[in-house]
C-alpha cells in the first residue's frame, strides 16, 4: 500500500501522420491513431499508458476510449495506484475484451507504482534481464524504391533486422523484394516475413516454401487469425519457423496454440494481452512449450513502445528482438520528452523509475485531437 490516491484520469486522443503509407496483408496504414491514458494522483504524479488499436486486427480507438472513459475510470478514481493486480482483476471482471484499453490502464498504474517505489517497470516485473533489445524495422511501402532508401539509411544507423510485410501485392513482388535485399546486404541482414493473414489457406504452404530459399528467420501469421489448424499444418510442413501474431492474443490463446502447435514463435503484444503482466503469462506458456517469443507492437507512440520495451527487458528469454521503431522511423514526430532511445540498431531500455518516458506537453498539444476528463 502507498499513501497516494488517484484523483483524475485524462484521456488524450492523438493523431500523428506517418512519413509514408505502410501496406499489409490486412490493409494500409497512414499514421498513428491512439488514445493516451494519464492517471494523476492527488499530489500531482502522472502515470501514462497507451491504447492504439488497429481496426482490422484488435478493435477501434473509439471502443478503447469509451472503455477507459466510461467503464474503467470508476475502478481507479480514489484507488491506491500500487494495487495494480486487484484493479486489473476487477477490470477483467467488469469488462469483457478491450485488451488495448486495459493495457493502457495497467501501464499507467505501473508507471505510477514505479515512480513511487523508485523502480523501473522491468524491475517491478522481477528485474532487468537485459539493457538493450535488437530492433527490427518493417518494410511495408508499396513503393519499394522508397523502402530501399529507408533501408540504406537504417543500415547506416546500425539496424540489421528487417521484416517484410508481404501478401498485399502479388507473390512475384514479394519474391523480388526478398531477392533484392539478400543481394544487396548478403548474410549480414536478418530478414523476416509477415503476411498479416494475407495468404489463402489452400495454397499458403506453396507460397511459404517459395520464400525459404531467402533464409528468413520466420514467417509471421500467413493465414487468418481463426485458421489455427491451417497454421499448425503450415508449421508442420515447412522448415522456416512460423510465428503466430493475430492467432494468439492472451494466455488462453497461447495455451491452445501451444497444445495445437500452431506456431514455433509467438509475437507478444501488450495491446493483445491486456497489459504487461498478462503478456508475461503468454511468455511463460511459450517458455514451457519451447516456443520462441518476439516483441511486437501496434502503430503506437513512444509511450506504447516503452511499455513493450520494459516487458521485453524483463522476460526471461528473448528470442528474436523487437519492432519498436514507429516513433523513431515511421511517425512524423515522437511525442516523448526525450526521443525513444534507439542506438546502433538496439532499443536502450531506460533504468529510470516507472515507464521511463512521458509525452512532451507541447507536442502532445500539437497532435491531440480530443481530450476526455
Ligand atoms: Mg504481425
Amino acid at each position: 500500500m502507498s499513501d497516494r490516491r488517484i484523483s483524475r484520469m485524462r484521456l488524450h486522443v492523438v493523431d500523428i501522420p506517418a512519413k509514408a503509407v505502410h501496406s499489409h496483408g490486412s490493409g494500409d496504414v497512414s499514421g498513428i491513431a491512439s488514445v493516451l491514458c494519464e492517471l494523476v494522483t492527488e499530489d500531482g504524479l502522472s502515470g501514462w499508458g497507451e491504447a492504439s488499436p488497429w481496426p482490422v486486427f484488435t478493435g477501434t480507438r473509439e471502443a478503447a476510449t469509451a472503455a477507459l472513459h466510461t467503464h474503467l475510470r470508476p475502478l481507479v478514481i480514489g484507488q491506491d495506484p500500487v494495487c495494480v493486480e486487484p484493479i486489473m482483476t476487477q477490470a477483467d471482471r467488469q469488462l469483457v475484451g478491450h485488451p488495448e484499453a486495459k493495457a493502457a490502464l495497467e501501464c499507467a498504474l505501473l508507471d505510477l507504482t514505479g515512480q513511487i517505489a523508485g523502480l523501473s517497470i522491468a524491475e517491478l516485473m522481477g528485474g532487468r534481464q537485459r539493457d538493450h533489445i535488437p530492433l527490427s524495422f518493417s518494410i511495408a511501402n508499396p513503393d519499394f524504391d522508397a523502402d530501399l532508401r529507408d533501408v540504406a539509411q537504417l543500415w547506416d544507423d546500425g539496424v540489421r533486422i528487417f521484416k517484410l510485410k508481404t501478401g498485399f501485392a502479388d507473390h512475384a513482388f514479394d519474391l523480388m523484394r526478398l531477392e533484392r535485399l539478400r543481394q544487396l546486404y548478403g548474410d549480414e541482414v536478418r530478414l523476416r516475413i509477415d503476411y498479416n493473414q494475407g495468404l489463402k489457406a489452400y495454397d499458403a504452404i506453396r507460397h511459404v516454401r517459395d520464400l525459404e530459399v531467402f533464409r528468413p528467420d520466420f514467417v509471421e501469421q500467413p493465414v487468418r487469425a481463426f485458421e489455427r489448424e491451417v497454421m499448425a499444418e503450415i508449421t508442420r510442413a515447412v522448415d522456416v519457423p512460423i510465428m503466430a501474431d493475430e492467432s494468439v492474443f492472451d494466455a488462453r490463446d497461447a495455451l491452445r496454440g501451444a497444445h495445437g502447435r500452431i506456431a514455433d514463435i509467438f509475437s507478444l503484444k501488450i495491446a493483445k494481452s491486456g497489459g504487461i503482466r498478462r503478456c508475461l503469462d503468454v511468455a511463460a506458456i511459450a517458455r514451457a512449450a519451447g516456443i520462441g517469443i518476439y516483441g511486437g507492437c501496434m502503430f503506437e507512440t513512444s509511450i506504447g513502445h516503452m511499455a513493450g520495451a520494459q516487458l521485453m527487458a524483463a522476460v526471461p528469454e528473448l528470442t528474436l528482438g523487437c519492432e519498436f521503431y514507429m516513433s523513431t522511423y515511421y511517425a512524423e514526430a515522437d511525442l516523448a520528452m526525450t526521443p525513444f532511445p534507439v542506438r546502433a540498431g538496439q532499443v536502450q531500455v531506460p533504468a529510470t523509475p516507472g515507464l521511463g518516458t512521458a509525452p512532451d506537453p507541447g507536442r502532445l498539444a500539437t497532435y491531440r485531437v480530443g481530450i476526455l476528463e
